[in-house]
């Protein structure tokens, strides 16, 4: 079994990448809930943001870099979009392997629910 998104970064599950780099991997959710919905993820396994410590301050960073880069691609830099970490059961995480969702192509209210 193990991780989704390593299996996925492992193409031992398939899914539409959009951009790939040396540190991250971005591919669209299997579920979009906007136009754009796309998961950007570290290629090192850290299962969520309270796990976080020094060692990952970098590949986080270059989640944030590359999430920049899938919204640029995808044409939503000038209108605007929102990215999302869910962390742990009350915010909804499902996937134990930290993602950040870019979300865009529609209006997005606030506060989310
Ligand atoms: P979370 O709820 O943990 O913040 O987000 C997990 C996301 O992963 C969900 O939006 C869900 O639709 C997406 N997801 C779950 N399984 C798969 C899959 O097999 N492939 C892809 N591309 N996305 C998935
Ligand atoms: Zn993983």
């Amino acid at each position: 079994m193990g991780c989704l998104f390593c299996n996925i970064l492992e193409k031992k599950v398939p899914a539409t990448v959009v951009y790939e780099d040396e540190h991250a991997l971005a591919f669209r959710d299997i579920r979009p809930v906007a136009p754009t919905h796309v998961l950007v993820i570290p290629k090192k396994h850290v299962a969520a943001v309270h796990d976080l410590d020094d060692a990952h301050a970098e590949a986080v960073g270059r989640v944030l870099v590359a999430a920049r880069r899938v919204a640029d691609q995808e044409g939503l830099t000038k209108d605007g979009y929102r990215l999302v970490i869910n962390d742990g059961d009350a915010a909804g995480q499902t996937v134990h392997h930290i993602h950040v969702h870019v979300l865009g192509g529609r209006s997005l209210t606030w506060p989310p629910g």
